[in-house]
């Protein structure tokens, strides 16, 4: 495994819509490792393939609860509304608000290739909107409602 350097906005390649995995290579397993390592080490729930400039859809997750690692994900349903604090790995120490759907099912192929499909409510559904977002070169940055200053503290659903 390895760590990758994490692409930071506004680097043109986090704007760019990411390719299907058509066949799943000892490059994309590595990839995966390398991204699921590169995750803990900047200490995020999740990163999209992207951000380590790499242009295919490919996402790992962790929101405390183990890695959950996503090939091709798609969002086939979704409920319900939360609103609260977002940052990412690839916009540095900003933050804002963003209104997500609170539970999000998502379709994927494992690294055994296998389709799977997990629901994930709060945070996991919100790691599963910020990170497919990542796919489409879509940022939480487009999305708020508005930007936290440096030191301002957040209570979810305050606003
Ligand atoms: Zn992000």
């Amino acid at each position: 495994m390895a760590l990758r350097n994490i692409v930071k906005d506004p680097d043109a390649r986090l704007r760019k819509v990411c390719r299907p995995v058509k066949e799943i290579t000892p490059h994309i397993l590595q990839l995966l490792d390398d991204m699921a390592e590169t995750m803990v080490y900047a200490d995020g729930v999740g990163l999209a393939a992207p951000q380590v400039g790499v242009l295919r859809r490919v996402v790992v997750i962790d929101v405390g609860d183990g890695l959950i690692e996503l090939i091709n994900p798609e969002i086939i349903e979704f409920s319900g509304e939360q609103t609260g604090q977002e940052g990412c790995l690839s916009c540095d120490d900003r933050r804002g608000i963003v209104t997500r759907p609170n539970k999000v099912t998502v379709r994927a192929m494992d690294r055994d290739g296998n389709v799977r499909e997990i629901t994930g409510e709060g945070l996991l559904a919100r790691a599963f909107c910020h990170e497919l977002d990542h796919l489409e070169g879509v940022l939480f940055i487009d999305k708020m409602s508005r930007e936290l200053e440096e030191d301002e503290e957040y209570f979810e659903d305050e606003e």
